[in-house]
C-alpha cells in the first residue's frame, strides 16, 4: 500500500509562514491498495488530492469520513473529480449523528453558504452507512482485496476509526479521539499489530492540561496528546506511529519538538506533514 498525506492539521486550515513545512490543510489521507483508491477524510487537503486524481479520469474512489466536523468535510465541495460525469465516488460515514452523511455534505453546500449544490456535482455518488465492527472488502484489481474494518473513538458526536488490511500489511487511521484515564480498548483492539498507526496527537501534555499558557484544560474536547498516541502504539505493538491532526496553534518548530519528544518514547514515530508519502 502507498500512504500519502494531503492534509495533516486539525480544527481549521492554518496557512502562514510558521506552518510551511508541516502544512496547513486539514485532514485528508490517501491509501492506495493495488489499483484501489481509498481516501480518509475530506478536509481541505482533499482539494489537492483531487487535482492529482483529475489527471487519471475516469476514476472510482472511496472516501471514508471519520466524522463530519468542518475540518473533515470542507474540501469536498472543491474535490474536482466529483464534478466530472463518468467518475464514481463512494462515500462512507456514520449512522451516529442526527443527519445522514448525504444530508450533511449537501447541507454545507446549501445556499447561501455555497453557490453550487451537491446535486450539481456530475460524478456518480453512492452513500454508505457504516456499522461498528463490520468490515468491508473491496477488490484491488490484482486478484486481491483490501479489507476496511471500523472502530469507534471518543469524540463529541462520535467518530469512526479505520483499519486497512491488504496483502498482509495494515494501516490504522484513528483521528479525533481522546483516551481519558486508560487506553481506549476499542482502539487497542483495532490497532493490534498494525504496521502503521496514524493517530490524533493534537496536543502536548502541557497543552492538554492547560499549563502551556494557551487556554485552559482540553479535557472532553475529543483529542489526544502525543503521549497517549505513544501509549496506544506501544500497547498495540504497532510498527510505526504517525502523529496526526496537529493543533492550529502549533508552528513547524512546535510540531518538530512534539515529534522529538514522541521519538524519545517510541523511536519509530514521526509527525505527519503535507506531502509525506511512504510504502507499507
Ligand atoms: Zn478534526
Ligand atoms: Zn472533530
Amino acid at each position: 500500500m502507498q500512504v500519502t498525506f494531503w492534509g495533516v492539521r486539525g480544527s481549521i486550515p492554518t496557512p502562514g509562514p510558521d506552518t510551511v513545512t508541516i502544512g496547513g490543510n486539514t485532514s485528508c489521507v490517501e491509501v492506495r491498495a493495488g489499483e484501489t483508491t481509498l481516501i480518509f477524510d475530506g478536509g481541505t487537503g482533499l482539494r489537492l488530492l483531487g487535482k492529482k486524481l483529475a489527471t487519471t479520469m475516469p476514476l472510482e474512489a472511496h472516501i471514508f469520513f471519520s466524522h463530519v466536523h468542518w475540518d473533515h468535510i470542507q474540501g469536498f465541495p472543491f474535490f474536482d473529480p466529483a464534478f466530472v460525469p463518468g467518475n464514481t465516488i463512494h462515500l462512507y460515514g456514520g449512522n451516529n449523528v442526527s443527519r445522514t452523511l448525504e444530508e450533511t455534505l449537501a447541507g454545507q453546500m446549501d445556499h447561501p453558504s455555497f453557490p453550487v449544490h451537491l446535486t450539481d456535482m456530475g460524478a456518480k455518488m453512492t452513500f454508505n452507512d457504516l456499522f461498528e465492527g463490520k468490515a468491508l472488502e473491496l477488490p484491488t484489481g490484482d486478484g486481491k482485496t483490501v479489507r476496511i474494518t471500523t472502530g469507534r473513538g471518543n469524540h463529541p458526536n462520535g467518530v469512526w476509526a479505520y483499519r486497512v488490511d491488504h496483502a498482509g500489511r495494515s494501516v490504522v487511521y484513528a483521528t479525533d479521539t481522546e483516551h481519558y484515564a486508560i487506553v481506549d480498548p476499542r482502539l487497542l483492539k483495532l490497532a493490534r499489530g498494525a504496521d502503521v498507526l496514524i493517530h490524533d496527537a493534537q496536543y502536548t501534555p502541557e497543552e492538554y492540561a492547560g499549563t502551556a499558557g494557551r487556554g485552559g484544560p482540553k479535557t472532553g474536547w475529543g483529542h489526544s496528546t502525543f503521549t497517549e498516541a505513544v501509549r496506544l502504539a506501544e500497547m498495540a505493538g504497532v510498527g510505526r506511529l504517525i502523529l496526526f491532526h496537529h493543533d492550529p496553534m502549533q508552528s513547524d518548530a512546535a510540531v518538530r519538538d512534539k515529534e522529538a519528544r514522541a521519538r524519545a518514547l517510541f523511536p519509530n514515530s514521526m509527525a505527519a506533514y503535507e506531502g509525506l508519502s511512504f510504502e507499507v
